[in-house]
């Protein structure tokens, strides 16, 4: 349904998006995860045709955003960070006249209605939308995404400034789209996106990390690559030994258990086992091993892990 290829962005020097390629099924509800600055509103910006890429193509249902724009846009329903309302309308004008600008064909008063009670905006058509709040704003927001009934639906960082059970409403709100719309939906919390979303794709500093099942995502992210050990003894010779394993690629005490003991994590290299070398090394220096076991790190830490590597810091 939707295909963004080799997508890159620049700003002067900065590159806000660099290379990105994937896919979107029909009937997918695609999670969109990534840390602030990571390029999210630039990816979506640049699919619903709002911002041009500097080289890449996305193709909507078989229309090419740039060749075909008005054709393209019309699959799209699409929900900005910061929705453009008019807030000196009341709801249904507001509606009304998004329904007209968007030239939709199908019956205004039957299809403004339906939509206003999907969002569950139906006893406020009346109100102005100065004086509804930040939750009734984002769900006028939704309906003016929703109205003409596209295929795709865009939505960037929805849930952000609302209140615990607004997001869960939102929540509910997108996974009941995915039962007709091709869904994107972004935003810097993990474990909304892993709730409500059939798959993830996370980037980080305009990169693609990760593009997974939200079920595998956790046993793709760790590949498990990683030990953890309680070893006791002296750091400092403990990690120059561990280092000195071929197959370890980084070594580093995470904390102290006790006055001589501490957490390390071992990172090796992928398909090897490292096990029996950590355990001789450590013999070798009379430090004793207390616990080995293999990376069990939640998915909010690899998730943590994955989008500061990135960054470039530490080899
Ligand atoms: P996200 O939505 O994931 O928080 P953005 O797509 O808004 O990230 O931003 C990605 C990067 O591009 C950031 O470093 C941001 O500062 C930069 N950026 C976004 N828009 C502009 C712009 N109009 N001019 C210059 N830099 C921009
Ligand atoms: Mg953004």
């Amino acid at each position: 349904m939707i295909e963004v290829k080799n997508l890159s962005k620049r700003y002067g020097k900065i590159t806000a998006l660099d290379n990105i390629s994937f896919t979107v099924d029909t009937g997918e509800v695609l999670g969109f995860l990534g840390p602030n600055g990571a390029g999210k509103s630039t990816t979506m910006n640049i699919i619903t045709g709002y911002i041009s890429s500097t080289s890449g193509t996305v193709t909507v249902d078989g229309s090419e955003i740039l060749a075909e724009p008005k054709k393209t846009k019309q699959k799209i329903g699409y929900l900005p960070e910061i929705p453009p309302l008019y807030v000196d309308m009341t709801v249904r004008k507001y509606l009304d006249f998004m329904f007209d600008l968007k030239r939709v064909k199908l019956p205004k008063k039957e299809h403004v209605g339906e939509v206003m009670r999907l969002v569950g905006l139906e006893k406020h058509g009346d109100r102005l939308i100065k004086n509804l709040s930040k939750g009734y704003r984002q769900r006028v927001g939704f309906a003016q995404a929703l109205l003409g009934n596209p295929p795709v639906i865009i939505l960037d960082e929805p849930t952000v400034g609302l209140d615990p059970k607004q997001i869960i409403e939102i929540r509910k709100l997108i996974k009941s789209l995915g039962k007709k719309h091709t869904v994107i939906f972004s935003s810097h919390v993990l474990s909304e996106i892993s709730a409500t979303c059939d798959r993830i794709i996370i980037i980080a500093d305009g990169k693609l990390v990760a593009d997974a099942k939200t079920d595998e995502l956790s046993s793709v992210l760790s590949n498990e690559r990683e030990l953890t050990a309680v070893i006791e003894g002296k750091a400092s010779e403990i990690l120059a030994e561990l280092k000195k394993i071929p197959d370890v690629t980084r070594a580093k005490k995470t904390e102290s258990v006790s006055n001589n003991a501490g957490r390390y994590s071992i990172e090796y290299k992928q398909g090897a086992d490292v096990r029996r070398e950590v355990f001789n090394a450590m013999a070798r220096i009379y430090c004793p091993i207390l616990e080995l076991k293999a990376g069990t790190e939640s998915l909010e830490e690899l998730y943590l892990k994955l989008t500061s590597e990135t960054k470039g810091g530490e080899a």
